[in-house]
Protein backbone atom coordinates (compact mmCIF):
# COMPACT_ATOMS: atom_id res chain seq x y z
CA UNK A 1 0.00 0.00 0.00
CA UNK A 2 0.92 3.41 -0.32
CA UNK A 3 1.06 6.47 1.02
CA UNK A 4 1.85 10.10 0.30
CA UNK A 5 1.72 13.64 2.02
CA UNK A 6 1.60 16.70 0.51
CA UNK A 7 1.79 19.49 2.98
CA UNK A 8 0.41 23.32 1.91
CA UNK A 9 1.60 26.75 3.29
CA UNK A 10 3.65 28.99 1.80
CA UNK A 11 4.77 30.03 5.64
CA UNK A 12 6.43 26.34 5.02
CA UNK A 13 8.16 27.61 1.41
CA UNK A 14 9.47 30.83 2.86
CA UNK A 15 11.10 29.22 5.95
CA UNK A 16 8.67 30.76 8.05
CA UNK A 17 7.43 27.60 9.69
CA UNK A 18 9.67 23.93 10.31
CA UNK A 19 7.66 21.57 8.69
CA UNK A 20 7.15 19.28 11.34
CA UNK A 21 3.93 17.32 9.99
CA UNK A 22 6.40 15.66 7.85
CA UNK A 23 8.49 14.55 10.66
CA UNK A 24 5.33 13.73 12.71
CA UNK A 25 3.30 11.99 10.19
CA UNK A 26 5.63 9.53 8.91
CA UNK A 27 6.85 8.75 12.68
CA UNK A 28 2.92 7.80 12.86
CA UNK A 29 2.84 5.77 10.04
CA UNK A 30 5.94 3.82 10.93
CA UNK A 31 4.39 3.05 14.03
CA UNK A 32 1.66 1.41 12.36
CA UNK A 33 3.62 -0.77 10.08
CA UNK A 34 3.11 1.81 7.00
CA UNK A 35 5.72 3.11 5.18
CA UNK A 36 5.45 7.24 3.68
CA UNK A 37 6.59 6.61 0.04
CA UNK A 38 6.62 10.34 -0.91
CA UNK A 39 6.33 13.60 0.81
CA UNK A 40 5.93 17.17 -0.98
CA UNK A 41 5.66 20.42 0.50
CA UNK A 42 3.75 23.24 -1.53
CA UNK A 43 2.97 27.19 -1.59
CA UNK A 44 -0.85 27.86 -1.15
CA UNK A 45 -1.85 28.32 -4.69
CA UNK A 46 -5.00 26.66 -6.70
CA UNK A 47 -2.78 25.27 -8.99
CA UNK A 48 0.38 23.33 -7.35
CA UNK A 49 -2.09 21.78 -4.53
CA UNK A 50 -4.42 20.78 -7.23
CA UNK A 51 -1.62 19.11 -9.25
CA UNK A 52 0.12 18.00 -6.43
CA UNK A 53 -3.37 16.05 -5.28
CA UNK A 54 -3.91 14.84 -8.87
CA UNK A 55 -1.10 13.47 -9.17
CA UNK A 56 -0.62 11.58 -5.34
CA UNK A 57 -4.10 10.21 -5.81
CA UNK A 58 -3.25 8.31 -9.05
CA UNK A 59 -0.71 6.65 -7.59
CA UNK A 60 -1.20 6.05 -3.83
CA UNK A 61 -4.01 4.23 -1.90
CA UNK A 62 -3.95 6.77 0.94
CA UNK A 63 -3.03 10.58 0.64
CA UNK A 64 -2.94 12.80 3.17
CA UNK A 65 -2.70 16.96 2.94
CA UNK A 66 -1.76 19.12 5.74
CA UNK A 67 -3.04 22.52 6.18
CA UNK A 68 -5.37 25.35 4.31
CA UNK A 69 -8.87 24.08 6.24
CA UNK A 70 -9.04 27.56 7.78
CA UNK A 71 -11.37 30.35 7.34
CA UNK A 72 -8.69 33.11 6.04
CA UNK A 73 -8.29 34.08 2.29
CA UNK A 74 -4.83 31.44 1.65
CA UNK A 75 -6.92 27.86 3.10
CA UNK A 76 -7.83 26.73 -0.35
CA UNK A 77 -7.71 23.08 -0.14
CA UNK A 78 -11.20 22.14 0.75
CA UNK A 79 -12.43 23.96 -2.37
CA UNK A 80 -9.71 23.18 -4.77
CA UNK A 81 -9.85 19.64 -3.91
CA UNK A 82 -14.14 19.49 -4.48
CA UNK A 83 -13.48 21.44 -8.03
CA UNK A 84 -10.55 18.75 -8.78
CA UNK A 85 -12.77 15.87 -7.53
CA UNK A 86 -16.06 17.68 -9.41
CA UNK A 87 -18.12 17.75 -6.19
CA UNK A 88 -20.58 20.43 -4.72
CA UNK A 89 -19.79 21.81 -1.23
CA UNK A 90 -22.98 21.47 1.15
CA UNK A 91 -22.71 23.35 4.40
CA UNK A 92 -22.70 20.88 6.98
CA UNK A 93 -25.23 22.25 10.73
CA UNK A 94 -23.66 19.85 12.32
CA UNK A 95 -20.36 21.39 11.88
CA UNK A 96 -22.06 25.11 12.07
CA UNK A 97 -23.17 23.99 15.30
CA UNK A 98 -19.76 22.83 16.94
CA UNK A 99 -17.96 26.01 15.65
CA UNK A 100 -21.17 28.18 17.16
CA UNK A 101 -20.21 26.21 20.63
CA UNK A 102 -16.48 26.19 20.61
CA UNK A 103 -16.70 30.43 20.16
CA UNK A 104 -19.92 30.70 22.64
CA UNK A 105 -17.66 28.22 25.30
CA UNK A 106 -14.97 31.10 25.13
CA UNK A 107 -17.35 33.46 25.02
CA UNK A 108 -16.28 35.24 21.58
CA UNK A 109 -18.77 35.98 18.80
CA UNK A 110 -18.36 33.25 15.97
CA UNK A 111 -16.62 35.51 12.90
CA UNK A 112 -19.16 35.18 9.94
CA UNK A 113 -15.57 33.66 7.99
CA UNK A 114 -15.34 30.58 9.71
CA UNK A 115 -18.91 29.24 8.20
CA UNK A 116 -16.75 28.24 5.01
CA UNK A 117 -15.27 25.72 7.35
CA UNK A 118 -18.37 23.75 7.28
CA UNK A 119 -18.88 23.10 3.76
CA UNK A 120 -18.15 19.80 2.91
CA UNK A 121 -17.53 18.21 -0.40
CA UNK A 122 -20.13 15.42 -1.16
CA UNK A 123 -19.53 12.05 0.34
CA UNK A 124 -16.61 13.52 2.27
CA UNK A 125 -16.39 11.79 5.93
CA UNK A 126 -16.18 14.57 8.38
CA UNK A 127 -13.03 14.64 10.94
CA UNK A 128 -14.35 16.38 14.34
CA UNK A 129 -11.90 18.62 15.37
CA UNK A 130 -12.06 18.96 19.11
CA UNK A 131 -9.16 21.58 19.28
CA UNK A 132 -10.06 24.26 17.02
CA UNK A 133 -13.03 24.95 14.17
CA UNK A 134 -11.36 23.55 10.97
CA UNK A 135 -12.69 19.86 10.41
CA UNK A 136 -10.99 17.63 8.71
CA UNK A 137 -12.09 15.92 5.64
CA UNK A 138 -11.92 12.45 4.17
CA UNK A 139 -12.38 11.84 0.35
CA UNK A 140 -12.90 8.56 -1.22
CA UNK A 141 -10.72 7.73 -4.51
CA UNK A 142 -9.91 5.81 -7.24
CA UNK A 143 -7.23 3.61 -5.39
CA UNK A 144 -8.49 4.70 -1.75
CA UNK A 145 -8.68 7.73 0.32
CA UNK A 146 -7.77 11.44 0.27
CA UNK A 147 -7.78 12.80 4.08
CA UNK A 148 -7.17 16.71 4.42
CA UNK A 149 -6.36 17.31 8.09
CA UNK A 150 -5.89 21.17 9.59
CA UNK A 151 -2.41 23.21 9.53
CA UNK A 152 -2.03 23.69 13.14
CA UNK A 153 -0.17 21.02 15.11
CA UNK A 154 -2.28 20.78 18.42
CA UNK A 155 -5.82 20.01 16.25
CA UNK A 156 -4.10 18.00 13.57
CA UNK A 157 -2.34 15.78 16.07
CA UNK A 158 -5.06 14.37 18.39
CA UNK A 159 -7.75 14.01 15.07
CA UNK A 160 -4.77 11.77 13.39
CA UNK A 161 -4.22 9.94 16.67
CA UNK A 162 -8.36 9.57 18.07
CA UNK A 163 -10.23 9.66 14.39
CA UNK A 164 -8.08 8.93 11.76
CA UNK A 165 -6.19 5.64 12.81
CA UNK A 166 -9.36 4.10 13.78
CA UNK A 167 -10.24 4.80 10.09
CA UNK A 168 -7.11 3.38 8.30
CA UNK A 169 -7.14 0.02 10.36
CA UNK A 170 -10.97 -0.05 8.52
CA UNK A 171 -9.86 1.33 5.40
CA UNK A 172 -6.75 -1.00 5.39
CA UNK A 173 -6.15 -3.57 7.81
CA UNK A 174 -2.97 -4.26 8.02
CA UNK A 175 -1.72 -7.88 8.27
CA UNK A 176 -1.15 -8.89 11.89
CA UNK A 177 2.61 -9.47 10.73
CA UNK A 178 3.92 -6.25 12.09
CA UNK A 179 5.51 -5.71 15.72
CA UNK A 180 7.18 -2.81 16.85
CA UNK A 181 8.46 -1.53 20.26
CA UNK A 182 10.92 1.62 21.35
CA UNK A 183 13.22 2.44 24.27
CA UNK A 184 14.18 5.60 24.78
CA UNK A 185 17.57 5.96 26.61
CA UNK A 186 19.02 8.93 28.28
CA UNK A 187 22.88 9.33 29.23
CA UNK A 188 24.62 7.37 26.28
CA UNK A 189 25.55 8.17 22.53
CA UNK A 190 23.68 6.45 19.93
CA UNK A 191 27.08 4.95 19.57
CA UNK A 192 27.39 3.57 22.12
CA UNK A 193 24.16 2.35 22.59
CA UNK A 194 24.84 0.58 19.02
CA UNK A 195 27.97 -1.04 20.72
CA UNK A 196 25.98 -1.93 23.58
CA UNK A 197 23.06 -4.33 22.02
CA UNK A 198 23.97 -4.84 18.35
CA UNK A 199 26.63 -7.93 18.86
CA UNK A 200 24.12 -9.07 21.12
CA UNK A 201 21.43 -8.34 19.01
CA UNK A 202 22.88 -10.17 15.46
CA UNK A 203 21.11 -13.14 15.76
CA UNK A 204 17.81 -11.88 15.65
CA UNK A 205 18.87 -9.52 13.15
CA UNK A 206 19.68 -12.62 11.12
CA UNK A 207 16.03 -13.61 12.07
CA UNK A 208 14.36 -10.55 10.83
CA UNK A 209 14.26 -7.85 13.27
CA UNK A 210 15.45 -4.37 12.52
CA UNK A 211 17.57 -1.89 14.68
CA UNK A 212 16.59 1.59 14.49
CA UNK A 213 18.32 4.45 16.68
CA UNK A 214 16.80 7.76 16.83
CA UNK A 215 19.29 10.36 18.46
CA UNK A 216 18.14 14.11 19.75
CA UNK A 217 20.18 15.73 22.17
CA UNK A 218 20.82 13.78 25.31
CA UNK A 219 18.27 10.82 24.09
CA UNK A 220 18.36 8.15 22.23
CA UNK A 221 15.37 6.37 21.13
CA UNK A 222 15.90 2.01 20.28
CA UNK A 223 13.08 0.95 17.77
CA UNK A 224 12.91 -2.61 17.28
CA UNK A 225 10.48 -4.26 14.61
CA UNK A 226 10.56 -6.91 12.84
CA UNK A 227 7.79 -8.41 10.29
CA UNK A 228 6.20 -12.24 9.60
CA UNK A 229 4.51 -14.76 11.01
CA UNK A 230 6.42 -14.68 14.68
CA UNK A 231 7.30 -10.69 14.57
CA UNK A 232 5.28 -10.70 17.72
CA UNK A 233 7.95 -13.22 19.26
CA UNK A 234 10.90 -12.10 17.71
CA UNK A 235 10.69 -8.44 19.03
CA UNK A 236 9.62 -9.41 22.62
CA UNK A 237 12.70 -11.17 22.23
CA UNK A 238 14.80 -8.40 21.19
CA UNK A 239 12.81 -5.92 23.70
CA UNK A 240 14.67 -8.25 26.53
CA UNK A 241 18.19 -8.33 25.12
CA UNK A 242 17.89 -4.68 24.93
CA UNK A 243 16.14 -4.16 28.44
CA UNK A 244 19.02 -6.44 30.19
CA UNK A 245 21.95 -4.34 28.48
CA UNK A 246 20.51 -1.00 28.60
CA UNK A 247 19.81 -1.43 32.30
CA UNK A 248 18.67 1.77 33.77
CA UNK A 249 19.82 4.24 30.92
CA UNK A 250 15.83 2.72 29.85
CA UNK A 251 13.67 5.80 31.17
CA UNK A 252 10.76 4.97 29.03
CA UNK A 253 8.70 2.02 26.93
CA UNK A 254 6.05 4.21 26.09
CA UNK A 255 6.20 7.79 24.69
CA UNK A 256 6.47 9.16 27.64
CA UNK A 257 9.14 12.16 27.97
CA UNK A 258 11.19 11.70 31.14
CA UNK A 259 9.94 14.54 32.93
CA UNK A 260 6.59 12.84 32.28
CA UNK A 261 8.44 9.36 33.60
CA UNK A 262 9.40 11.70 36.40
CA UNK A 263 5.87 13.66 37.46
CA UNK A 264 4.39 10.22 37.28
CA UNK A 265 6.82 8.10 39.76
CA UNK A 266 6.49 10.87 42.22
CA UNK A 267 3.09 11.17 42.19
CA UNK A 268 2.44 6.95 42.71
CA UNK A 269 4.27 7.21 45.70
CA UNK A 270 2.98 10.67 47.02
CA UNK A 271 6.17 12.48 47.05
CA UNK A 272 7.29 16.05 45.97
CA UNK A 273 10.08 18.43 44.51
CA UNK A 274 11.68 21.37 44.41
CA UNK A 275 13.84 23.12 42.49
CA UNK A 276 16.69 25.57 42.57
CA UNK A 277 17.98 26.53 39.23
CA UNK A 278 20.79 29.10 38.71
CA UNK A 279 22.30 28.97 34.94
CA UNK A 280 19.32 26.86 33.39
CA UNK A 281 16.90 29.97 35.02
CA UNK A 282 13.78 27.95 35.20
CA UNK A 283 14.78 25.23 32.33
CA UNK A 284 13.69 22.25 34.22
CA UNK A 285 11.08 23.02 36.41
CA UNK A 286 9.31 24.70 32.81
CA UNK A 287 9.64 20.76 31.63
CA UNK A 288 8.12 19.11 34.94
CA UNK A 289 5.58 21.92 34.69
CA UNK A 290 4.82 21.12 30.95
CA UNK A 291 3.28 17.77 32.18
CA UNK A 292 0.00 17.68 33.09
CA UNK A 293 -0.49 16.53 37.11
CA UNK A 294 2.91 18.14 37.69
CA UNK A 295 0.72 20.80 40.45
CA UNK A 296 0.34 17.37 42.84
CA UNK A 297 4.06 16.80 43.02
CA UNK A 298 5.91 19.87 42.65
CA UNK A 299 6.16 22.39 45.56
CA UNK A 300 8.61 25.17 44.00
CA UNK A 301 11.06 26.35 41.64
CA UNK A 302 13.60 29.26 42.85
CA UNK A 303 15.83 30.97 40.11
CA UNK A 304 18.27 31.94 42.54
CA UNK A 305 21.03 33.74 39.38
CA UNK A 306 22.58 36.04 42.26
CA UNK A 307 24.95 35.20 44.93
CA UNK A 308 22.82 37.45 47.16
CA UNK A 309 19.46 35.18 45.99
CA UNK A 310 21.40 31.83 46.84
CA UNK A 311 21.77 33.18 50.13
CA UNK A 312 18.90 34.89 50.94
CA UNK A 313 15.96 32.30 49.28
CA UNK A 314 18.18 29.25 49.91
CA UNK A 315 20.12 29.62 52.85
CA UNK A 316 23.44 29.19 50.94
CA UNK A 317 26.40 30.44 52.88
CA UNK A 318 28.21 33.78 52.55
CA UNK A 319 31.68 31.84 53.30
CA UNK A 320 30.45 29.11 50.88
CA UNK A 321 30.42 31.19 47.83
CA UNK A 322 33.68 33.13 48.94
CA UNK A 323 35.88 29.91 49.31
CA UNK A 324 34.51 27.61 46.61
CA UNK A 325 32.70 30.18 44.39
CA UNK A 326 28.90 29.61 42.93
CA UNK A 327 29.52 27.34 40.35
CA UNK A 328 30.96 24.47 42.64
CA UNK A 329 29.85 21.32 44.13
CA UNK A 330 29.29 22.98 47.36
CA UNK A 331 27.62 25.70 46.38
CA UNK A 332 25.09 23.57 44.46
CA UNK A 333 24.96 20.79 47.52
CA UNK A 334 23.89 24.02 50.15
CA UNK A 335 21.53 25.04 47.00
CA UNK A 336 19.70 21.43 47.17
CA UNK A 337 19.52 20.98 50.56
CA UNK A 338 18.34 24.90 50.97
CA UNK A 339 15.53 24.20 48.79
CA UNK A 340 14.62 20.78 50.02
CA UNK A 341 14.50 22.29 54.05
CA UNK A 342 13.05 25.94 52.88
CA UNK A 343 9.74 23.49 51.17
CA UNK A 344 9.48 20.83 52.95
CA UNK A 345 9.95 18.63 49.48
CA UNK A 346 10.74 14.93 49.33
CA UNK A 347 13.21 15.95 47.07
CA UNK A 348 15.11 18.47 45.25
CA UNK A 349 17.61 19.16 42.81
CA UNK A 350 19.94 22.13 42.20
CA UNK A 351 21.63 23.53 39.05
CA UNK A 352 24.86 25.88 39.27
CA UNK A 353 27.28 25.98 35.93
CA UNK A 354 28.87 28.39 33.46
CA UNK A 355 26.76 28.89 30.06
CA UNK A 356 28.79 31.19 28.55
CA UNK A 357 30.37 32.21 26.34
CA UNK A 358 32.21 33.97 28.65
CA UNK A 359 33.32 33.50 32.36
CA UNK A 360 34.94 30.24 32.21
CA UNK A 361 38.00 29.12 34.02
CA UNK A 362 41.29 26.76 33.40
CA UNK A 363 39.64 24.93 36.60
CA UNK A 364 35.89 25.67 35.80
CA UNK A 365 35.92 25.92 31.57
CA UNK A 366 32.56 27.50 29.79
CA UNK A 367 29.88 24.63 29.53
CA UNK A 368 31.31 23.49 33.13
CA UNK A 369 27.79 22.68 35.37
CA UNK A 370 26.89 20.97 39.45
CA UNK A 371 24.11 19.19 39.77
CA UNK A 372 22.74 18.80 43.16
CA UNK A 373 20.17 16.26 44.18
CA UNK A 374 18.49 16.11 47.77
CA UNK A 375 16.38 12.87 49.15
CA UNK A 376 15.56 11.54 52.53
CA UNK A 377 18.77 9.16 52.01
CA UNK A 378 21.20 11.96 51.50
CA UNK A 379 22.67 14.69 48.74
CA UNK A 380 24.95 14.10 46.46
CA UNK A 381 26.00 16.65 43.33
CA UNK A 382 27.58 16.00 40.17
CA UNK A 383 29.81 17.36 37.85
CA UNK A 384 29.21 17.47 33.73
CA UNK A 385 30.73 19.63 30.78
CA UNK A 386 28.36 20.62 27.83
CA UNK A 387 30.41 23.01 25.41
CA UNK A 388 27.39 24.23 23.45
CA UNK A 389 25.50 27.28 22.64
CA UNK A 390 23.49 28.91 26.00
CA UNK A 391 19.97 27.18 24.73
CA UNK A 392 21.49 23.45 24.23
CA UNK A 393 23.91 23.70 27.25
CA UNK A 394 20.65 24.43 29.06
CA UNK A 395 18.93 21.54 27.62
CA UNK A 396 21.31 19.28 28.48
CA UNK A 397 21.90 20.53 32.19
CA UNK A 398 18.18 20.02 32.08
CA UNK A 399 18.15 16.66 31.07
CA UNK A 400 20.90 15.11 33.43
CA UNK A 401 19.40 16.84 36.23
CA UNK A 402 15.94 15.22 35.49
CA UNK A 403 18.06 11.99 34.80
CA UNK A 404 19.88 12.00 37.95
CA UNK A 405 16.50 12.57 39.84
CA UNK A 406 14.92 9.56 38.01
CA UNK A 407 17.42 7.30 38.43
CA UNK A 408 17.22 8.63 42.55
CA UNK A 409 13.42 7.99 42.60
CA UNK A 410 14.34 4.16 41.13
CA UNK A 411 17.16 3.78 43.79
CA UNK A 412 14.87 4.95 46.46
CA UNK A 413 12.52 1.34 45.72
CA UNK A 414 10.08 3.73 43.79
CA UNK A 415 8.31 0.89 41.33
CA UNK A 416 8.86 2.25 37.25
P1 LIG B 1 -6.08 27.68 10.50
O1 LIG B 1 -7.49 27.45 10.84
O2 LIG B 1 -5.21 27.95 11.71
O3 LIG B 1 -5.85 28.66 9.38
P2 LIG B 1 -5.37 25.65 8.54
O4 LIG B 1 -5.88 24.26 8.49
O5 LIG B 1 -5.86 26.59 7.49
O6 LIG B 1 -5.59 26.21 9.99
P3 LIG B 1 -2.78 26.58 7.83
O7 LIG B 1 -3.38 27.93 7.71
O8 LIG B 1 -2.19 25.97 6.62
O9 LIG B 1 -3.82 25.55 8.44
O10 LIG B 1 -1.70 26.56 9.00
C1 LIG B 1 -1.98 27.11 10.24
C2 LIG B 1 -0.73 27.11 11.08
O11 LIG B 1 -0.40 25.76 11.39
C3 LIG B 1 0.52 27.63 10.39
O12 LIG B 1 0.67 29.02 10.49
C4 LIG B 1 1.61 26.90 11.12
O13 LIG B 1 1.92 27.58 12.30
C5 LIG B 1 0.98 25.58 11.44
N1 LIG B 1 1.37 24.60 10.41
C6 LIG B 1 0.82 24.44 9.20
N2 LIG B 1 1.44 23.48 8.52
C7 LIG B 1 2.44 23.03 9.30
C8 LIG B 1 3.46 22.05 9.14
N3 LIG B 1 3.57 21.33 8.01
N4 LIG B 1 4.30 21.85 10.17
C9 LIG B 1 4.19 22.57 11.29
N5 LIG B 1 3.27 23.53 11.51
C10 LIG B 1 2.39 23.76 10.52
MG1 LIG C 1 -5.07 28.77 7.60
Amino acid sequence: MRVEIINTGSELMLGFVLNTHQQWLCRQFSDLGLNVDRQVAIHDDGVSIQQAVKEAVQRAELVITTGGLGPTSDDITRDLVAQLFGLSLKEDPRIIADISEFFARRSRPMPASTRVQAMVPEGALVLWNHHGTAPGLALPTPRGWLVMLPGPPRELRPMFRDQLIPLLSKWFPTPATFACHSLKTTGLGESFVEELIAPALSSLVDQGVSIGYCARIGEVDVRLTARGEDSSELVAEAVIVTRRLLGERVFSETQEDLAAVIVRLLTVNSHTLAIAESCTGGYVANRITNVPGASSVFLAGLVTYSNAAKTDFLGVRPSTLEKHGAVSEATALEMATGVRNRTGATYALSLTGIAGPSGGTAEKPVGTVFVGFASPEGSIVQRFLYQYDRETFKFCASQQALDLLRRGLSQSKVSM
